[in-house]
C-alpha cells in the first residue's frame, strides 16, 4: 500500500525494482525505463515516482514543477540516445490508450547517428505510435 493507500501501480514497482526493467534515468521524483513493447527505435516511459496523477492533466494541474522536470529528463534522454528530436505522448484517458493509470510520458525517437541502427531523419510518420 502506498501512504494513500492505494495498491502500487506496475510503475511503482518498477521503481521498487518489484517487477524488472532497464531503467534508463532516475532522478529524486522521476523514473524512465524501456517500454517492453517497443513502438520507435527508442521508447522510454518516463514516469513520476509519486502516482499521486494518473494523467498528465491532472499532474499539470497538481504540479507543473514536476511536470517541467519530466520533460527535462524526457529532453535528455532524447540528447543522449537519440538526436535530440523526439515526440513526447501522454495518453489520456482509456479510450485515447492509456493502460496505465499513473501518469507518464512515452519518448519516441530514432536512434542517434553514431547508434549501429543510427538514422538521422526524423521522416513523416517514422514514429508512428498507436
Ligand atoms: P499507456 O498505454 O498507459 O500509455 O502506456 C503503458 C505502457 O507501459 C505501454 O506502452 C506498455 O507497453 C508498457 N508496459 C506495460 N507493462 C510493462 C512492463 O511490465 N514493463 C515495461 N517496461 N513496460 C510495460
Amino acid at each position: 500500500m502506498t501512504s494513500t493507500g492505494q495498491e502500487p501501480s506496475l510503475f511503482s514497482r518498477i521503481a521498487a525494482r518489484e517487477i524488472p526493467a532497464t531503467i534508463v534515468a532516475e532522478t529524486d521524483r522521476i523514473i524512465a525505463f524501456e517500454d517492453i513493447a517497443p513502438q520507435a527505435p527508442v521508447h522510454v516511459v518516463i514516469t513520476t515516482r509519486t502516482q499521486q496523477y494518473r494523467n498528465v492533466v491532472e499532474l499539470a494541474a497538481g504540479d507543473p514543477g514536476l511536470l517541467a522536470e519530466l520533460v527535462a529528463v524526457a529532453a535528455g534522454i532524447a540528447a543522449e540516445r537519440s538526436n535530440g528530436q523526439f515526440r513526447l505522448v501522454f495518453n489520456t484517458g482509456q479510450a485515447a490508450g492509456q493502460t496505465v493509470f499513473h501518469v507518464h510520458a512515452h519518448l519516441l525517437a530514432q536512434p542517434g547517428p553514431g547508434s549501429p541502427a543510427g538514422d538521422d531523419s526524423l521522416g513523416e510518420g517514422s514514429l508512428a505510435f498507436r
